[in-house]
C-alpha cells in the first residue's frame, strides 16, 4: 500500500498583542468621557471593550456551534467514536495522570470528538467538501520519537478500471502527540490535510492552503507571510523556485519554515485577488474532472496552475513564471495526454 504523508513542524501558537492597544484606548475614552461629562460614552466602551475580548477569545479558542453528532465510547474508554472520527489511546498515554481512569478518558473523548466535530461542520462549510472516509485519530505522549510534530497520513490503493489505472483512498488517520493536540491551530491545520489530500496535491500547495486556513481562520498560525513574493523568492540548483523541491519534510529547519511561509504567501496572494470562494472553486473544478485520480504520484504544478487559472478566470501562468515556477500553459486536452505518458 502507498502512503502519502503531511506532516506539519510545529511551534507555538501566536497570540495577538491586543490587550496593550485595548487598554490604550479605554483610558483615552474614560478620559474623554468625563471631559464631555457623561457616563453613557463610558458604558458604551466597557460594552465594546467585552465584545472585542469576547470576539478575540472566541477567535483563539475556536468556540464554534456545538456538534450535533452524539459520540459513543466503549467500556473501557479507550476507544470513541463519532460521525467523521474515531478517537483511541496509544499504549504510551496508559500511565499517563490525565488519562489512567476510566472517568478521565470518557470526558476527554467525548469532549474532544465533540469540538472536533465542529471544526469538521466548519472546515466543510469552507472547502464545500469533505472526505468520504472516517478519520481516525490517536493521540500519543511521543509520536515518531517527538513531542513536536503532528501527522495526518492518506492511505490509497491502485485499482484498474477497465484500461485505466486509479488511485482510490483507502483511509485516513491522525497522530498526535498531547502537546500538539492542544493547540487548536495544529488541529486546525491537520485537519486542512485530511480534507485537501484527497487531490494529491503539490506538497507547497497543500502545505499553504493549510497554514492559510491554521493563521487566517483560526488564528494559531506560526508561518508569517512575506510582504513581498519577488524580494522573497529562493530559487533551487535549477534556478527554479524552490517550491518545486518540496517533497518531504524535515532537512534545513531555516528552509523549511522559508518553504511554509512562502507557500502560504502564494496561496494567501490569489485568494485576496480573486476571492475568499477561490478555493472551493478550484477544488469543484478538481472533483468535477476526477483527473487527480489518475496521477501516477503528487500533482505537478503545472497541472494545479491549469485549475488555478480555470478558476480565476485569468491565466495564472505568468503569475508563476515571474515566480521562477517551470511553468506554461495547458490545455485540459495536453493534461489528459500527459498524465496518459505518465502512466505508460
Ligand atoms: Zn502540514
Amino acid at each position: 500500500m502507498k502512503v502519502r504523508r503531511g506532516i506539519l513542524d510545529i511551534r507555538s501558537v501566536k497570540t495577538l498583542p491586543f490587550f496593550s492597544v485595548i487598554t490604550a484606548l479605554f483610558l483615552v475614552l474614560i478620559a474623554s468621557c468625563f471631559l464631555f461629562n457623561g457616563c453613557t460614552a463610558l458604558k458604551e466602551a466597557q460594552q465594546e471593550r467585552e465584545a472585542r475580548l469576547k470576539k478575540k477569545k472566541d477567535a483563539r479558542h475556536l468556540m464554534m456551534e456545538p456538534s450535533k453528532s452524539e459520540p459513543t465510547v466503549a467500556a473501557d474508554a479507550q476507544k470513541a467514536e463519532s460521525e467523521h472520527y474515531t478517537l483511541a489511546f496509544a499504549d504510551d498515554l496508559k500511565g499517563h495522570e490525565k488519562f489512567d481512569e476510566l472517568r478521565e478518558r470518557r470526558d476527554f473523548a467525548l469532549s474532544a470528538l465533540g469540538y472536533m466535530e465542529s471544526v469538521y461542520d466548519e472546515m466543510n462549510a469552507v472547502f464545500g467538501f469533505q472526505p468520504e472516509h472516517k478519520i481516525h485519530v490517536t493521540l500519543h505522549a511521543v509520536y515518531n520519537g517527538t513531542t513536536r510534530v503532528a501527522s495526518t497520513t492518506t492511505q490509497y490503493n491502485y485499482e484498474s478500471v477497465g484500461n485505466t489505472t486509479l488511485k482510490v483512498v483507502t483511509g485516513i488517520k491522525m497522530d498526535y502527540p498531547l502537546a500538539m493536540y492542544e493547540k487548536p491551530g495544529v488541529r486546525v491545520h491537520e485537519l486542512t490535510h485530511a480534507f485537501t489530500n484527497i487531490y494529491f496535491l503539490p506538497t507547497w500547495f497543500n502545505e499553504g492552503i493549510a497554514v492559510l486556513m491554521q493563521t487566517e481562520w483560526a488564528k494559531g498560525g506560526l508561518h508569517p507571510k512575506f510582504d513581498s513574493l519577488q524580494r522573497n523568492l529562493k530559487r533551487n540548483m535549477a534556478g527554479e523556485n524552490d517550491l518545486e523541491d518540496w517533497a518531504s519534510h524535515g532537512g534545513d529547519p531555516k528552509l523549511t519554515d522559508w518553504r511554509y511561509r512562502y507557500a502560504y504567501t502564494i496561496v494567501s496572494e490569489l485568494r485576496k485577488r480573486y476571492g475568499a470562494d477561490f478555493y472551493i472553486k478550484v477544488f469543484r473544478l478538481m472533483e468535477a474532472d476526477q483527473l487527480h485520480n489518475k496521477l501516477p504520484s503528487k500533482m505537478p504544478t503545472i497541472f494545479l496552475v491549469y485549475y488555478l487559472s480555470q478558476a480565476a478566470g485569468v491565466d495564472l501562468v505568468p503569475f508563476f513564471t515571474e515566480l521562477a515556477f517551470n511553468v506554461h500553459k495547458l490545455t485540459k486536452e495536453e493534461i489528459l495526454q500527459n498524465i496518459n505518458q505518465m502512466n505508460r
